[in-house]
């Protein structure tokens, strides 16, 4: 059949050597029907489908407007939505506001027909009861000791306490050294050990290592005390003492997931504590201290929910496979009467998404959706410590996670950086995507190059970068299982967690660009062959919130 064509040219040649321009085009068009009617015609049973151009994904990021973000964010973070405070009526109307989104966009939730929201089961603690006696000295709690962590009920006796020095066990110096605290009460400093001319023997600089950061230790030393099967830690700091009393002492509102009450307690202690265990407070690691302990311990919480919102494109080749892209719907309410609008954190990530649904689903609807499925994920309590995403990730994942590819996370893309020290306005702090997979890394890159000519900047991406916002947004609950993430972030400013994070100040044409950038990125790793390998290991843990 080939052959037919090339003859075809020879008559084609012979044509124009009279004629004009528009001729030989007629002639084609009209032989090429012909053809193709002929060979419908002649062979009905081969039904041959006409090549459908390969879609065009730069007039479908086309749909993705600065007006249309513009309109949206200033509905969404509006003084209407009340700072988005999860559990409270502004969060309640956001989750409304995105899934009339979906609704409108014709995209369906995995939930079932008009049920976009994941339940999240949260609980707001309230200052637990508590009782402690050592050695017959009565302990009052929030004076003498609090409790660092949301525990179940119960009560604990004891006639020994173990002295674990600093609780720390690394290469370098461990306290647990021929150890055995299973089931024991343990004794645990801040800090960490120095050598005589004061660097940090785990560093072996004068950087402090995880183990006596503000940041890490308490969840360092506290992970490793449960580990090794403590069943209480008196963690004595008497430093900050003063300032984590008041914070968790008195009922903190503090938000949980509920059911998540730890069975190990975590008691920062004062300096009564230590001075009803022992008259000295020099530290003797391994050392047990004999003390008549009596405690008792009852939660006291209120139960509330919040919601995540799910939608997703199924794929019409590799349905099994998910792509997430994920957002935080909630922010920071009212507070001493003044509404935190959270405009850039994470009102812009939150009408990126919706943007970037908007675009895909007009693929779908030109039957050339996604090859790979994309959920889109707005998930509620992020600036509570990640719970939305948590529970997703740990508790209840709509989607396997073996068969998540990987997840694209936005929080914060519409404002500049006043610390970033280059005129270059149009950029986006990348984090996190060569961390699991160099593949997901390189796509990032090329799409970029392709399409949106953003400068990816890497200075968030460092492991040793001490603001750690590689564990301060919903992508770390996904990574930490392993599955590649790249986290889109334009870097904190004057307005961050402030009333004045408003629409007004937002960059709506930087917005614009980097929506585009996930969306491509997204498409890319949607729709390529395979899906990205996971040829690293995730780093070390961490964990706080953006
Ligand atoms: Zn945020």
């Amino acid at each position: 059949m080939a052959s037919y064509l090339t003859s075809l040219n020879g008559f084609f040649l012979y044509y124009r050597t009279a004629q004009t321009q528009f001729i030989p085009i007629m002639i084609k068009k009209t032989l090429y029907s012909l053809a193709v009617i002929t060979l419908l015609s002649g062979c009905k049973s081969q039904q041959v489908v006409a090549p459908v151009a390969p879609i065009n994904t730069i007039e479908l990021a086309g749909t993705i407007t600065e007006n249309e973000l513009k309109e949206k964010l200033y509905v969404y973070a509006s003084d209407e939505f009340e700072g988005r405070e999860t559990g409270e009526p502004g969060q309640k109307k956001a989750v409304e506001y995105l899934k009339n989104h979906y609704v409108k966009l014709g995209i369906p939730s995995p939930l079932g027909d008009d049920d976009y929201f994941q339940e999240v089961p949260l609980e707001r603690m309230q200052a637990p009861d508590m009782t402690m006696t050592i050695n017959g000295t009565p302990l009052e709690a929030i004076t003498h000791y609090v409790s660092l962590s949301s525990s179940k009920d119960g009560e604990l006796t004891a006639d020994t306490v173990i002295d674990m020095g600093y609780g720390i066990e690394s290469e370098q110096y461990s306290d647990y050294k021929n150890q055995d605290v299973n089931g024991k009460i343990v004794l645990i400093r801040s800090g960490e050990p120095k050598h005589h001319d004061g660097t940090y023997v785990i560093t072996g600089t004068d950087k402090t290592s995880k183990w006596s950061n503000m940041r890490q230790q308490f969840a360092a030393k506290r992970n490793l005390a449960k580990e090794k099967g403590a069943k209480m830690v008196l963690f004595y700091y008497p430093e900050i003492y003063d300032m984590v009393a008041a914070r968790f002492g008195r009922s903190s509102g503090r938000l949980s997931l509920k059911g998540n009450a730890d069975d190990m307690y975590m008691l920062l202690v004062g300096t009564d504590v230590l001075k009803a265990l022992t008259e000295s407070d020099a530290i003797n690691a391994g050392v047990p201290i004999p003390a008549d302990l009596k405690f008792n311990y009852q939660a006291k919480s209120d139960a509330l929910t919040s919601e995540n919102v799910i939608a997703y494109i199924k794929g019409s080749e590799k349905p099994e496979e998910y792509v997430v892209l994920s957002a935080h719907l909630d922010h920071e309410g009212i507070k001493n009467g003044e509404i935190y609008n959270g405009a850039d954190d994470d009102g812009s990530g939150s009408v990126a998404l919706l943007e970037i649904a908007e675009a895909f689903q007009v693929a779908v609807e030109r039957g050339q959706g996604p090859r790979r499925s994309v959920v889109f994920l707005h998930v509620t309590a992020e600036e509570k410590g990640l719970l939305g995403s948590r529970y997703y990730t740990d508790i209840d994942p709509v989607f396997p996670l073996e068969q998540t590819v990987a997840n694209l996370n936005i929080d914060m893309i519409g404002r500049v950086d006043p610390k970033r020290e280059s005129d270059n306005r149009n950029y986006v702090y990348l984090i996190g995507s060569d961390k699991l997979s160099s593949e997901l890394h390189e796509l990032s890159e090329a799409v970029n190059q392709k399409y949106t000519n953003i400068e990816l900047d890497y200075k968030y991406n460092d492991e040793n970068d001490p603001n750690r916002f590689y564990y301060r947004s919903d992508h770390y609950n996904f990574a930490k299982n392993n599955i590649p993430i790249i986290f889109y972030f334009n870097g904190t400013h004057d307005d961050y967690h402030r009333p004045s994070d408003t629409v007004d100040k937002i960059e709506y044409d930087l917005l614009t660009n980097r929506t585009k950038l996930v969306f491509h990125t997204a498409w890319e790793v949607a729709n390529r062959e395979g899906r990205v390998k996971v040829d690293k290991a995730e780093p070390a843990a961490g964990g706080g919130t953006n």
